[in-house]
């Protein structure tokens, strides 16, 4: 084999070892079409997860502290401007949300349902919990903030709309199921488990976009 070829053959080697490779940046696991997990040639399994969850296969979600700031300049932001036309449209966008989302159901109830119809269902919650437009408006904004002043921030749009609906899906609470139970020795024993809706995967793409939707009206400004 000559010199050429055998260059030629490493070059081909390497092409297809970098296709086979997740494509986040540094990490040596194999895709998970690669792992014959399936048939996605990006991630592997571990950064597969970390998107779902995220929105971005390697920036972590905004932590509280992280978003104090942001939250801080959002509400400001939002005293400022709260007048504005584009503001008004965009809280008319979210009531318009709440109004078409129907029936609340229990978050132990969500099972089965499709990512549209658990998004609707956590408008309807937002909506019996009286959380007031502003703040999802203010969730939104404080996303665009963290993401501006984030010099790691993830710029694909899907990062913003996922943490966007993070924050929101927070602000509905999770159902609180209570029952008494009769003891052996005649007492008895009060039971309480609370269950949030799992907050992950295309739910949150979902919700995400309909955030950024209703949002559009305001973005000009922001420019
Ligand atoms: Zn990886």
């Amino acid at each position: 084999m000559g010199r050429d070829r055998s260059a030629e053959l490493r070059r081909r080697l390497d092409r297809l070892d970098a296709q086979s490779c997740c494509i986040v940046l540094g990490c040596p696991n194999p895709s998970r079409a690669a792992a014959s997990e399936g048939f996605d040639e990006r991630f592997c399994r571990r950064h597969h997860e970390h998107y779902q969850r995220h929105g971005s296969p390697y920036r972590a979600s905004y932590s509280a502290a992280e978003l104090v700031e942001p939250r801080k300049w959002a509400a400001a932001w939002l005293k400022l401007n709260g007048n504005s036309d584009e503001v008004g449209s965009a809280l008319e966008r979210v009531r318009i949300l709440y109004r078409s989302a129907g029936v609340a159901v229990p978050a132990f109830r969500l099972r089965g349902l499709s990512a549209k119809e658990r998004a609707r269902k956590a408008w309807a919650r937002l909506r019996d919990a009286q959380v007031p437009p502003e703040r999802i408006l203010a969730a939104w904004l404080a996303v665009q903030r963290a993401l501006a002043t984030d010099p790691e921030a993830d710029s694909r749009p899907e990062f913003a709309r996922v943490q966007a609906a993070k924050l929101v899906h927070r602000l509905a609470s999770g159902t609180r199921k209570t029952w008494v139970q009769e003891r052996l020795d005649g007492g008895k024993r009060v039971e309480r488990i609370e269950v949030y809706p799992r907050s992950r995967g295309k739910v949150l793409r979902v919700l995400g976009e309909q955030i950024a939707d209703a949002a559009d009206p305001i973005s000009a400004l922001l420019q």
